[in-house]
């Protein structure tokens, strides 16, 4: 049962091959105008190791068309090539459990067909106790037995340990199940829901709108982040991303869902919450993000005030997911005309 395969990528390289790796990774990344995201760092990564044959084959066919690698290719080669959180994993998780069983089955089989010998074997001897006329017919009927009794403890003492084994074995997939789910719906930059579980949770809802009657969305967009980019570098742009998702997972309810809708605009599904409520949570994530100022880590220089702007809408009798939206963008849209750094709700 041995060779069960990680689906998370693992790295086994040394500080001093990361450390070359990085200095060929970042120009290369900065000559193909690739933004130095954690997604697109492993791709890189994988590429300039050379332990990765398909996926710089597949990179290098990209590059040949000399054209800009969008986030949805970069998307595609990391869950293709580095991390394999997609059907195929489940599939081998699947076929791994099904050889789990099989082998469980197969040393289950083969115990309780020796314990059924013993058992006749027992029946055998009981018969010849019964007829035994000398102490050396009585010593030879027991020396069976035992014989017979030694190799039943030995066969339960393999099944015990086979079983112990698929046991481990079956926890390891578990944990790995686990970590796989949660890279397929996590967003790897902020660490909020990604916007296929977003998709997901809000097509849901809506479904279930007959047993969920009060429930909001809301759609917040970082206020002139593009400025932040241009003056600050898109690194920092990233860490101002994921310090406002980091309020935001501060500042939700437990039952509420926040996911990366898409570049720098945030959502939050609110089941069992109105208008009301849901525009002071998404007030709060508002409010805490414009007091605090941020800093550039290393130089200290001032990012200066970062705010949004959101809207919120509340789900009605007849809304799709495509109207909810909508009103929720409808809603953004008037934040950012009034002046952005501010909620609107309708
Ligand atoms: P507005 O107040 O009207 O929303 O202005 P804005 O500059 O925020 O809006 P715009 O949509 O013009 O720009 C959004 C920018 O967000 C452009 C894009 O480069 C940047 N962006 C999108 N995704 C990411 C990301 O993952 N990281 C970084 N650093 N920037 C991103
Ligand atoms: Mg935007
Ligand atoms: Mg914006």
């Amino acid at each position: 049962m041995s060779g069960f395969t990680s689906f998370l990528p693992s790295y086994d390289a040394s500080p001093e091959e990361n450390a070359q790796y990085l200095r060929q990774t970042l120009p290369l990344m900065m000559k193909n105008n690739i933004s130095a995201d954690p997604i697109n760092y492993a791709i890189w990564y994988e590429y300039v190791s050379g332990n990765n044959a398909r996926l710089k084959k597949e990179l290098d066919e990209l590059l040949h068309l000399n054209q800009q690698i969008t986030t949805e290719q970069s998307i595609e080669l990391y869950k293709k090539h580095v991390c394999n959180a997609s059907v195929e994993s489940f599939e081998k998780i699947n076929t791994e459990l099904q050889k789990i069983l099989n082998d469980t089955t197969q040393s289950v089989g083969l115990a309780s067909d020796k314990v059924s010998k013993a058992e006749a074997s027992f029946n055998h001897s009981a018969h010849e106790l019964e007829s035994a006329n000398s102490n050396d017919d009585i010593k030879s009927v027991l020396s069976q037995v035992l014989a017979e009794t030694k190799l039943l403890a030995e066969t339960s003492q393999i099944l015990k340990s086979k079983l112990d084994e698929a046991n481990e074995e079956m926890d390891q997939m578990r944990q790995e199940l686990t970590l796989v789910r949660e890279v397929a719906v996590t967003d790897a930059l902020t660490g909020l829901l990604n916007r296929r579980a977003f998709d997901d949770i809000l097509s849901d809802l809506v479904e279930q709108s007959t047993t969920q009657k009060n429930f909001c969305l809301a759609i917040l967009d970082l206020d002139h982040f593009k400025k932040i980019n241009d003056s600050f570098g898109h690194l920092t742009g990233d860490k101002v991303l994921r310090y406002t998702a980091g309020i935001m997972k501060q500042k939700v309810a437990e039952n509420h869902f926040a996911a990366r809708y898409g570049g720098e605009e945030m959502a939050v599904i609110m089941p069992d919450t109105d208008l009301q409520a849901a525009s002071r949570v998404i007030e709060n994530i508002r409010t805490t993000l414009e007091k605090n100022r941020l800093k550039r880590k290393g130089d200290g220089e001032s990012i200066g005030k970062v705010t949004l702007s959101a809207g919120v809408a509340s789900f009605k009798p007849g809304d799709s997911v495509d109207t909810l939206i909508e009103k929720a963008d409808n809603s953004l849209y008037q934040a950012k005309t009034n002046g952005r750094n501010q909620v609107v709700a309708l």
